[in-house]
């Protein structure tokens, strides 16, 4: 757990989120000021600052995240059948503001590409 990283918080319940999923690994929770009808925010426990820190021995959490949980929540969600946005932001021109891995899972409207 990192110190003063709010996701770390919320994961160990320190602070309260809107929790629509959890496992050893992984907590998702609705974000706080979602940009669509559905937007969920899925995070390791783990405190992983970005995509850019992940390593070898995160594959089987970064797999487990990608190949069952977000798929599984897309389809609980009801945005699976129309589609949805994955995004991981990933530094300051990503856009990243909370710097502990999270994956946007963003549906329930059309999405523009390219995004501003
Ligand atoms: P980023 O901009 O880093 O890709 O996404 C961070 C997201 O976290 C934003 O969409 C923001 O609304 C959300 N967020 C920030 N702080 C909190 C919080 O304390 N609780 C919840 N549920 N979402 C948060
Ligand atoms: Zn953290």
């Amino acid at each position: 757990m990192a110190d003063n990283c709010i996701f770390c918080k919320i994961a160990h319940k320190e602070i309260p989120a809107n929790l629509v999923y959890e496992d050893d690994q992984v907590v998702a929770f609705k974000d706080l000021e979602p940009q669509a009808p559905v937007h969920v925010l899925v995070i390791p426990k783990k405190h992983v600052e970005s995509l850019l820190a992940l390593q070898p021995e995160d594959k089987e959490l970064t797999a487990h995240i990608l190949c069952e949980v977000v798929p599984q929540l897309a389809r609980e969600l009801g945005v699976a059948a129309d589609g949805f946005r994955g995004v991981a932001n990933t530094g300051e021109a990503g856009g990243q503001s909370v710097k502990h891995l999270h994956f946007h899972i963003l549906g329930g409207r059309s999405m523009q590409w390219p995004p501003g």
